[in-house]
């Protein structure tokens, strides 16, 4: 097992409270199928026997939040640098009547609490003191052979909850795992009842799939298991329905990405899904463009705005050597240009398409300094105000001009600046204005 963090190190000391008190107090769930992995567990969670009031009462009410208190979850702050542990007790769940929350919560012992988890791998408990496993669903055999089985019967279990239809592709996706042939069946039956998931929890698990570099292999199975056309019946059209080359092209480019957050990779998803330019108007965006499918998954402004960005800039680099220094300077500026050039490359290793424009790229960024691709402007609007311009649709135009001719390296000084707005001021408002 990997080293002790301090995280880990507060976790023990909560069993260990726990524990000392006569409670059963275990670690569980995610963190056990990491450590039997070899991995770091992102968190440490504690199931117990302890009501969330005793709970609470041996943490005292200063060092505990009851955020999940109708779900039996209590959390114990530790100290700043280690943040806090999730301490649940252990519990069993009524019917679900919505397809997402049980409608009561009974607690319980371990072993009931182990069967209303979702997957066999998710569902053991490790006592950290004695370092014994406890396994009640047969988990340890299927980390071995490297199975997502759902915990008891697969239909009834994705009907009690949708969002399990996601979660079994995220993890057989991410953990390299097969899903066992009964959990896989369910899933392709239920695929439809995805949409009474809500677009944030959605949103949540793509976020989680597709910043991972196993995306392309969650993308094949979200297909495979019907889900594409419920997820993202855009990609379906656009994607599927246009050829298996272009599929296949899809998730070779998903996959050469490599490392890569969301934003990006949402993008490189969406390239050939129609993006208008003008993504960001008040109204609704059209239907089954890249906007549409962002304000469907309740996707924050600045993630729409970055995918749109990318999506929008898709094939540009192509053109970058022939284009004035002051466009292929604009473009550079941009936050998103790295994620631009990276999708780009990774589309290029995989269509096999000239390395030309990156070679000029490399160069390009190699010998600019990025005080010459974004230098301050010259001359600003406040600037025409105070020469006693009004203000007007000629302002954007002069501005841009002088803005070009400054990247273009043709002016370089203030003076430059004001000589040629005089210039520009001289031929008049220009045409349209
Ligand atoms: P991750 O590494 O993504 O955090 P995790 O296994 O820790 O994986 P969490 O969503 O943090 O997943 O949930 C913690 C545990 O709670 C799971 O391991 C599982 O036992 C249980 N669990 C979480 N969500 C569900 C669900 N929808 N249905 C049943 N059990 C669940
Ligand atoms: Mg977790």
């Amino acid at each position: 097992m990997p080293l002790s963090g301090s995280a880990r190190e507060f976790s023990i000391s909560v069993i260990r409270q726990l524990t000392e008190q006569g409670y059963t107090a275990y670690w569980a769930g995610g963190c056990v199928r990491d450590l039997l992995m070899n991995r770091e567990p992102t968190d440490f969670d504690v199931a117990t026997n302890a009501t969330p009031q005793q709970v609470r009462q041996l943490f005292g009410h200063k060092r505990t939040l009851a955020v999940g208190e109708s779900f039996g979850v209590i959390i114990v702050l530790g100290p700043k640098s280690v943040g806090q542990v999730e301490v649940a007790t252990f519990r069993s769940e009524g019917e679900y009547h919505d397809g997402r929350r049980p409608s009561t919560v009974d607690y319980c012992d371990a072993e009931r609490d182990a069967l209303r988890r979702d997957f066999t791998i998710n569902g053991m408990f490790f006592d950290p003191v004695s370092e014994e496993i406890r396994d009640y669903v047969g988990g340890q055999d299927d980390l071995r052979q490297r199975l997502v089985r759902a915990i008891g019967n697969p239909p009834e279990r994705f009907t009690e909850d949708k969002l399990r239809l996601l979660r079994a592709v995220r993890f057989a996706a991410l953990l390299n795992f097969e899903l066992d042939a009964e959990t896989a069946q369910a899933v392709q039956e239920l695929a439809s009842q995805i949409v009474v998931v809500s677009a944030e929890r959605i949103a949540q698990e793509l976020r989680k799939m597709l910043s991972h570099p196993q995306r392309a292999i969650a993308l094949q199975l979200i297909r495979n298991l019907d889900l594409l056309p419920v997820l993202l019946p855009e990609v379906e059209q656009h994607v599927v329905r246009f050829s298996e080359e272009r599929w296949d092209e899809l998730c070779r480019r998903l996959a050469a990405l490599g490392s890569a957050d969301f934003p990006t990779a949402m993008a490189a998803l969406l390239r050939h899904v129609p993006c208008p330019i003008d993504w960001n108007r008040k109204d609704a965006p059209p239907h089954g463009t890249v906007p549409d499918i962002c304000r469907r998954l309740k996707l924050s402004n600045e993630e729409r705005d970055r995918i749109a960005w990318l999506v929008s800039h898709a094939g540009q680099l192509n053109d970058v050597p022939t284009q004035s220094l002051a466009s292929v300077k604009r473009l550079a500026a941009h936050p998103d240009f790295l994620a631009l050039l990276q999708i780009e490359r990774s589309d290029a290793t995989v269509t096999g398409q000239q390395d030309t424009p990156f070679t000029w790229l490399d160069t390009f960024l190699q010998q600019t300094p990025s005080s010459e691709i974004n230098p301050p402007e010259l001359v600003t609007g406040r600037d025409l105000v105070q020469l006693g311009h009004q203000p007007g649709p000629a302002f954007r135009i002069w501005l841009e001009a002088i803005r070009d001719a400054q990247l273009n390296g043709t002016i370089s000084t203030r003076e430059d600046a004001l000589d040629l707005l005089s210039t520009l001021v001289q031929q008049g408002p220009p045409p349209g204005s």
